[in-house]
């Protein structure tokens, strides 16, 4: 019998999504560091230059498993095999881009109260 991958991989955005992009985003850094300590495979996907991800990811003194551009969902999910992947974000851009590469889309102003069935937190 094969298998089954459980581990659930969740991508954020940055700008208009986290509380440190530019804008600010409705979604707190501790969302992000309870991603991690719930198991998940976490990272980001953004316009922003992977180094410039890099860099946000140190001064939050976060270890994440990948950073990402917007464009490049369907690399993270070839180097992660995982059960389920979800894109956080705040645009139609991010949908595309997730639905693309078959990644679940939550808009980050419908981000599910925790606790929602199948929700991830
Ligand atoms: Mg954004």
């Amino acid at each position: 019998m094969s298998q089954r991958i459980r581990v659930t991989l969740v991508s954020f955005d940055i700008d208009g999504t986290l509380e440190v992009g530019d804008p600010p985003g409705r979604l707190d850094l501790d969302l992000v560091r309870r991603a991690l300590t719930l198991g998940y495979v976490v990272g980001s996907c953004s316009d922003r230059t992977i180094r410039n991800q890099e860099e946000i990811w140190a001064e939050a003194g976060i270890e994440v498993h990948f950073t990402a551009l917007k464009h490049r969902l369907d690399d993270v999910r070839e180097r992660f095999p995982a059960g389920r992947y979800v894109h956080i974000g705040d645009t139609d851009v991010d949908r595309h881009f997730a639905e693309r590469a078959g990644f679940e889309f939550c808009h980050v102003e419908e981000v599910p109260p925790d606790g929602t069935d199948g929700w991830i937190f």
